[in-house]
């Protein structure tokens, strides 16, 4: 998820016009304010156009301190070593765009001094070796300025794969920073950055996107009874599901210690709903055996909300909807999934713990309070 999926001619474009922009601003030119500024120019980040549009509003200039907040928190933090890479790399696609610029616009006054001199001559000849000579003047003018562009070309081209691999690099930095290190799936920051992109997208009267978030139930027993190596485990088996469950462009992420989301862009509640039954029941009837003698040691299961989103609600509010549905599975019995009704809703009093023992799995609708 998450990927910037331009072309490498796009890449070129946005550098292109995020160089006027950067040079505009106190920070510097390097791969910090590359990427701030090139997610701004692509308009893949809302939130981070937003942010940038109010700090220059009033002409104000971005320095080295706001443009790398920004970064950290719009866009996600590199390694040292990888942004010293990023900075290498970036520097030298400048240097050889602008030293090719140079080279070229040199070969070019040349050209045409030597094409005055050689109307000049042109004028002054008086027999035909004399203009064989201007002629081959003019033909080697040429060859050379012919040789000059093929050079340019070729830099240029390096420059693009400079900027390709830079883009690449910026990429992999930024998957890495969004993933969850255990399950593999997004982690928090990646799908609050999905979920985002998501709604900035959302047109009245479409359908979906839908929301699903799952919680394990009783997961401090799981740990309790047979150790926090055995709950990591417990962790990638469900996020394994998720990942088995979902397509396209859904996004499966972990959202916290032992709780899952699942964005489900143009998805109405009837299939989102479907999605989450079937998840409940693959998790229900899944067992978890002994790796070394295949005894069965665990079941688990879990509960969920889902929410289908209403046009003009902020992100926040439509996960807390989603989040209040999930509440009611746990104060129903767990192991259930729960729709959320359209629109505000309070809160409900926290989970029950008492009822140990998961009901089969039946489905609850939230009355709107
Ligand atoms: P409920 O059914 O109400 O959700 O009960 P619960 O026990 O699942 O919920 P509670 O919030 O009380 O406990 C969550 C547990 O999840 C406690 C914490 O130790 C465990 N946990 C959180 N993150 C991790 C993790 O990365 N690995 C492991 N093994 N356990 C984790
Ligand atoms: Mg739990
Ligand atoms: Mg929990």
């Amino acid at each position: 998820m998450m990927k910037y999926q331009e072309t490498v001619n796009q890449s070129a474009e946005y550098l292109r016009l995020s160089l006027p922009l950067m040079s505009r601003q106190a920070a510097a030119l390097h791969p910090i304010s590359y990427a701030v500024w090139y997610e701004y120019v692509a308009g893949i980040n809302k939130p981070l156009q937003a942010a940038i549009d109010t700090l220059t509003k009033n002409g104000a200039q971005l320095d080295e301190t706001i443009t790398a907040d920004l970064f950290q928190k719009y866009i996600a933090e590199l390694d040292a070593q990888t942004a010293q890479r990023l900075a290498d790399g970036f520097q030298k696609a400048l240097n050889d765009i602008a030293q090719s610029a140079a080279h070229a616009e040199d070969h070019a006054d040349q050209f045409g001094n030597e094409l005055v001199q050689c109307s000049e001559d042109l004028g002054n000849v008086e027999s035909d070796s004399g203009t064989i000579k201007v002629i081959d003047k003019l033909l080697f003018g040429i060859h050379e300025m012919q040789g000059a562009i093929t050079t340019l070309k070729g830099r240029l081209d390096d420059s693009q794969s400079e900027i390709e691999k830079l883009r690449q690099e910026v990429d992999r930095a930024r998957e890495e920073a969004l993933a969850d290190g255990l399950t593999g799936l997004v982690n928090r920051r990646g799908f609050d950055l999905a979920l985002a992109a998501c709604l900035s997208t959302v047109e009245s009267g479409e359908q979906g996107p839908s929301l699903l978030i799952a919680d394990i139930d009783h997961f401090k027993q799981v740990n309790d009874n047979y150790g926090h190596l055995f709950g990591d485990k417990v962790l990638c088996s469900v996020a394994k599901i998720l990942q088995a469950n979902i397509k396209g462009k859904d996004t499966a992420a972990r959202y916290g210690g032992e709780e899952f989301v699942v964005l489900l862009p143009e998805t109405t509640i009837e299939g989102a709903h479907a999605l989450a039954e079937k998840i409940r029941s693959t998790i229900e009837r899944s067992r978890i055996r002994r790796a070394n003698n295949g005894q069965e040691i665990a079941q688990i299961t879990i509960s969920l909300g889902v929410a289908s989103y209403c046009f003009g609600e902020t992100a926040g509010a439509f996960v807390e909807r989603v989040d209040n549905a999930l509440y009611v599975s746990k104060n129903q019995g767990r192991n259930r999934v729960t729709l959320a009704p359209a629109g505000p809703q309070r809160k409900p009093a926290k989970a029950a713990t008492e009822d140990l023992m998961p009901e089969r799995g039946s489905v609850e609708t939230v009355q709107p309070l």
